[in-house]
């Protein structure tokens, strides 16, 4: 039986109208909006993209944006000294500096400038490690977008063997730990890993974080298994996954398209993350 798309525009879509309740329940309490920072350091044309996208949600939502545009020219110290004025900015309730930063600049060293509590992408160190250890966190907006598309679903992810291709900080490690919080059988591939099609055929949950065109092949996928492409790989202006869709749909029970799957749903968690900040914020007040 073919396998079924999961519309990660449609469930992105569906939490954003809770997003906007939430934004505009915030601004009558509170008499100003939720506000999210953006730092795009340099000219990278798919962080252009990506900002503007998240600008545009922001909009869609009803979260005021402060968009900062640094030119690559500028010294690590500027962004942090920017960083730590936006940490002390009231109207100001989660930041992000969108990553790659430009070579020479220290992306661990300007993500640890964040106040943990306004570290809208969940990068930061206290973040990572507070998952890592089961402790209240802001999650990584990818990860967690994963989880809310396998839950969409109807998988019961507990007890079930979820092998997650790729190690990264801000995707493989996380969603693993995410799904090892959800009682799933983890295991963790990379480059290194041996006979890496052998270990993805048991996987009830497949989760492909590599950056490879298409690397995911049918013949790896376990018959009924859900597929959850992380893949962003841009070749002649066309954007592809990291499984190879058209097999994977005639042997998983449901997989994400790229585009479509993913992507949303990271910008929706940005902006569910900005808006947790937000309410936390104003309760600690
Ligand atoms: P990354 O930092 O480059 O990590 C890639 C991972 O894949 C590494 O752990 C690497 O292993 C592993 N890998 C590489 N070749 C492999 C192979 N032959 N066999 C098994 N594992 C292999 O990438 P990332 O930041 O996690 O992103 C992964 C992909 O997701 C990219 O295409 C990225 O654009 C996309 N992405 C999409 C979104 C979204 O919102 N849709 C968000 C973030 C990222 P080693 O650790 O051994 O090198």
């Amino acid at each position: 039986m073919p396998g079924r798309i999961i519309d990660g525009k449609a469930l992105s879509q569906s939490i954003k109208e809770k997003i906007k309740d939430k934004a505009l329940l915030f601004e009558k309490t509170n008499g100003r909006k939720i506000g999210l920072a953006v730092i795009k350091v340099g000219n990278n044309p798919a962080s252009e993209v990506y900002v503007k996208n998240k600008i545009l949600a922001c909009e869609a939502t009803g979260i005021r944006s402060f968009s900062y545009n640094v030119p690559a020219v500028v010294k690590q110290q500027e962004i942090i000294d920017l960083i730590m004025q936006l940490n002390e900015a009231d109207d100001v309730d989660g930041i992000l500096v969108q990553l790659p930063l430009p070579d020479g600049i220290d992306s661990k060293k300007v993500l640890a400038a964040i106040s943990p509590e306004k570290d809208a992408d969940g990068f930061h160190v206290i973040n990572a490690g507070s998952l890592m250890i089961g402790l209240p966190c802001t999650v990584a907006c990818t990860p967690a977008g994963i989880i809310e598309l396998i839950k969409s679903t109807g998988t019961d992810i507990a007890g079930k063997h979820a092998v997650v291709i790729g190690r990264s900080n801000i995707v493989g490690k996380p969603v693993a730990m995410l799904l090892l919080a959800e009682n799933a059988t983890v295991t963790i591939c990379h480059s290194k890993t041996a006979n890496l099609p052998e270990i993805t055929r048991q996987a009830d949950i497949l989760v492909a974080a590599v950056g490879k065109k298409e690397f995911v092949r049918g013949s790896w996928i376990k018959p009924g298994a859900v597929v959850i492409d992380v893949g962003m790989n841009r070749e002649n202006g066309k954007l592809f996954g990291d499984v190879a869709f058209g097999e994977a749909m005639e042997t998983a029970s449901f997989v994400t398209p790229v585009p479509g799957g993913v992507g949303p749903m990271t910008v929706t968690m940005l902006l569910d993350n900005t808006v947790k900040a937000a309410f936390r914020r104003c309760s600690e007040n």
